[in-house]
């Protein structure tokens, strides 16, 4: 037994409770995977999507560290992280739950409209719905709106009020099985590739310089993630890139900056239609914004 720790005595009570927990760090994200597991070179922990021997005694591969295990979680080997950790997540779908992820007030009035009430959780700038089953994960199903359960981590913000409803078929069907199509790592696209220059950008008031600057790091961004969601970074990417031109007369290639970004995200092995909805939910969640 290691000195406890604030948070840790959070987890612990979670984890008591049925909730497997991992610490969370600065930024409010899981440790970084240790060396040898870098690039899931182990193969990943046994109850990831892809099992794998990895035994590593400290927290490793984000969400699927997650533990009820009492012994673990007061390990010396789990100690550094707790000393460190800044917040602590759950794994959702451990505890047969979904946590439907409501970024803003637009989504929350989404969710109120078309989704049956539960528990609920007050977040930053929004609200965790939460429901008994579990299903798979995805991001950015809806502007402002994801899926936390098999697959994801979610910050610990407190129990919440309501009472707990099973979940709907109405989340469910907002996720398109990722596994759905498959993959396509290394094949190049048959269909004609836009790529974006000054001459589809004639109302942008940005430099070629600067746009291309911000796409090539946006797609490099992507291109990292082979293992932990290209489709959710594809979806960051284009809202950030996108929110850079709401001001410009325009046009300024967006649709060309998109097909970039998709491209970029098929290569890691994301199937098109799934690259291309969160593109489109990144570059509608800009334009919402900014309106
Ligand atoms: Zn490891
Ligand atoms: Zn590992
Ligand atoms: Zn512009």
């Amino acid at each position: 037994m290691t000195q406890p720790t604030p948070i840790r005595r959070v987890a612990c009570a979670l984890a008591a409770a049925g909730l497997p927990v991992l610490p969370l760090r600065a930024g409010k994200v899981p440790f970084g995977n240790c060396r040898a597991c870098t690039g899931n070179a182990c193969g990943g922990r046994p109850n990831m999507k892809t099992a794998g021997p990895c035994t590593c005694p400290a927290p490793c591969h984000a969400w699927a560290a997650a533990t009820t295990d009492p012994h673990i979680i007061t390990s010396p080997a789990w100690a550094p992280a707790w000393a460190e950790a800044v917040a602590v997540a759950y794994h959702p779908g451990g505890a047969e739950l979904t946590v439907v992820d409501l970024d803003n007030p637009a989504a929350i009035a989404w969710a109120r409209e078309n989704l049956p009430a539960t528990r609920t959780v007050p977040t930053t700038r929004g609200q965790h719905w939460i429901y008994q089953g579990a299903m798979p994960s995805a991001n950015a199903v809806r502007p402002g709106v994801d899926i936390k359960s098999r697959s994801q981590y979610a910050r610990w913000l407190g129990p919440g009020t309501g009472r707990m409803t099973v979940l709907p078929s109405a989340v469910r069907a907002l996720v398109v099985r990722e596994e759905a199509t498959p993959a396509r790592r290394g094949v190049a696209s048959s269909s004609p590739r836009a790529t974006w220059d000054r001459t589809v950008a004639s109302g942008c008031r940005h430099t070629e310089r600067y746009v291309r600057t911000g796409l090539e790091r946006g797609l490099s961004i992507v291109r990292q993630h082979t293992e932990t969601g290209a489709g959710s970074q594809a979806f960051g990417v284009a809202r950030f890139l996108a929110a850079q031109h709401t001001t410009c007369p325009g046009p300024c290639g967006l649709d060309a900056i998109g097909e970039e970004i998709v491209a970029a995200t098929v290569s890691v092995g994301v199937p098109e239609p799934y690259a291309r909805r969160a593109v489109t939910n990144g570059f509608q969640t800009a334009l919402e914004r900014a309106a």
